[in-house]
């Protein structure tokens, strides 16, 4: 009898021993199992904070095809397909951008359709780039021109154009009217000619006339740059060859970055 309660006592010690075992198995499965599932957690919101949806950048090299631009000591089709080349080589390097170009090189489509072009894609900033032609061959400089006062999107458009001047400014160039920054806007006098009128920016009067067809009401920022003069050596010197234009695409794409609030990764090509 005495035996027989023995064994069922150790039966007993055993499956209580059996019990602690498997509940010690399963706490420490438990532990592992929460301590993967922090791992993955944390591994996701690594990946979601290093992941951005890429910037949608507009190019646009002003004129094309049989529209040369203007003429001087090169002409200013080289210099806007050149600069947008350049440019679009830096962002992509830099892995955070899509670059949308409104028209191939060597391609003649017109203002309107080049706009659609780029609007189509949703851009987060259109930048136009041009060359500037004076007659006496004596002016030089840089100067820009963002979406005017009165229409959409004037401030931030505003804000663009200040980081592009101050970028230009860095690398060298002579910043025209008050800081580079101007409204241009078409106007028809009395014989039915229509001329280019220039405002500096502290003029912000709300003007009924149209501006250049790439800054006027879009539904983004956009800036017309004029790079340098073609017709001034030393303007095409700087700016206008192969290694000026280099110097400014660098400028430009450190003020999408500036104006984007994000550093710059990709260094000069
Ligand atoms: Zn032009």
């Amino acid at each position: 009898m005495c035996v027989q309660s023995e064994s069922n006592a150790e039966i007993r010690r055993k499956r209580r021993m059996k019990r602690k075992r498997r509940k010690k198995i399963i706490k420490i499965l438990l532990l592992l199992f929460l301590i993967i599932l922090a791992i993955i957690f944390g591994f996701v919101l690594f990946l979601k904070k290093g992941e951005h949806k890429p910037y949608t950048i507009g190019l646009d090299a002003g004129h094309g095809g049989e529209d040369v631009g203007a003429i001087g000591y090169i002409e200013e089709v080289e210099l806007t397909e050149k600069t947008v080349d350049f440019l679009q080589e830096l962002l992509e390097k830099d892995g955070r951008f899509k670059i949308v170009r409104s028209r191939k090189n060597g391609e003649d489509i017109g203002i309107t359709k080049r706009k659609e072009i780029l609007l189509k894609q949703k851009p987060d900033l259109i930048l136009s780039i041009h060359g500037n032609s004076d007659p006496t061959g004596t002016a030089r400089g840089f100067e820009c021109y963002p979406s005017p006062p009165g229409r959409y999107n004037h401030e931030i458009s505003y804000y663009f154009a200040v980081c592009i001047a101050e970028s230009m400014a860095e690398v060298g160039n002579h910043l025209r009217g008050e800081n580079g920054v101007r409204y241009a806007y078409y106007v028809t006098d009395q014989n039915g000619n229509t001329q280019k009128a220039i405002k500096e920016i502290s003029d912000t009067m709300v003007y009924a006339q149209q501006s250049f067809g790439m800054v006027e009401n879009l539904k983004c920022p956009s800036v017309l740059v004029e790079q340098c003069f073609v017709t001034n050596q030393q303007d095409v010197e700087q700016f206008g060859s192969e290694t000026g234009c280099k110097l400014a695409a660098s400028a430009y794409y450190k003020a999408i970055c500036k104006y984007l609030g994000i550093k710059e990764i990709s260094s000069n090509i």
